[in-house]
């Protein structure tokens, strides 16, 4: 009679090792976009929900051109969140909303924002201290120093032009430029991405900004910031410019970077999501993810990147 109990413990150990790691709880924001925030924040959540190490919720603005009504009843809590991730990329947000954003923030709150959520809010100046670079929205010189890597050294490009570019979606490769940080340590330096958007020139304050990673352009020729981290206040903040459209995000180099991204600035520190995936792409290979009953959207039929 002993042998099945004892043959059963491991397992129970191994249990109650899990359930003593509570879930992060981290808030997605969406309800804008130029992009189809309706079939990309269901990828979001599962990115990050299948690591195990968090408990998403999502909150959504009202549409465009909403009436002050409905904006007023929109009043997220960013505090009861470990971290907040953007996917919004729309009108600004009541000063109510913006100014609880920022103090949350900057009194520790993590951040991370996705793709386009660096082209949002264009006017807010904290805002774009948060996200150190953006693009579009008449973001120019003005905005701040455009930023790119060369030879291992970071360039602030104050030169006269606008903000934000990107050519036709491909598949690209991500190098790693710092092995050391706890978001990128450990990944292969070079690995390919799936098909996407390749945004260069983005330009804003940079302060208080790391370049974790890049991939070069072919519009700059230059190796234009994929992974960023940024200090605001006592606040950390990931910045991943990955992530046009689902079939981008699903992409196991994307979970990865999203989930430790989103764990460091939860915490500081990456644990419960180090453990490197054993289908992680090559320099040579993409390694997609299969979302079981996800309406896929179509990629556009582009020429191949040179
Ligand atoms: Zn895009």
């Amino acid at each position: 009679m002993l042998r099945p109990i004892l043959a059963a413990l491991p397992l129970l150990a191994c249990l109650t090792h899990l359930q003593s790691a509570e879930p992060l709880k981290v808030l997605i924001v969406d309800g804008q976009n130029n992009h189809k925030w309706e079939i990309t924040t269901p990828v979001l959540k599962h990115a990050l929900e299948s690591s195990g190490a968090f408990q998403v919720s999502v909150t959504t603005t009202p549409p465009k051109g909403a009436p002050a009504d409905a904006w007023n009843a929109w009043q997220p809590k960013f505090a009861g969140y470990a971290a907040v991730v953007s996917n919004y990329n729309g009108e600004p947000w009541p000063a109510q909303v913006r100014s609880d954003f920022q103090s949350y923030v900057h009194a520790g709150g993590g951040f991370v924002s996705v793709h386009a959520a660096n082209n949002s809010f264009p006017e807010w100046k904290e805002y774009n201290q948060m996200i150190g670079v953006g693009g579009w929205g008449g973001r120019n010189e003005v905005s701040g120093p455009w930023l790119y890597v060369k030879d291992g050294k970071l360039f602030r490009n104050t030169s006269a032009g606008s903000g934000g570019a990107h050519g036709p979606q491909h598949e690209f490769v991500v190098e790693i430029q710092n092995a050391e940080h706890p978001i990128t340590r450990g990944l292969p330096a070079r690995w390919l991405h799936c098909k996407d958007e390749l945004y260069s020139r983005l330009r804003g304050p940079a302060e208080n900004i790391e370049i974790l990673a890049t991939a070069k352009s072919d519009l700059t020729a230059e190796n234009e910031p994929n992974l960023m981290v940024i200090q605001y206040g006592k606040g950390r903040v990931f910045h991943t410019t990955l992530g046009h459209a689902d079939y981008s995000m699903l992409d196991r180099g994307f979970y990865e970077t999203l989930q430790r991204g989103t764990e460091w600035v939860a915490t500081g520190a990456v644990t419960v999501t180090a453990e490197i995936p054993a289908d992680f792409p090559t320099a040579e290979k993409t390694s997609p993810v299969l979302l079981e009953g996800h309406p896929k959207q179509v990629p556009p039929v582009t020429k191949p990147a040179k």
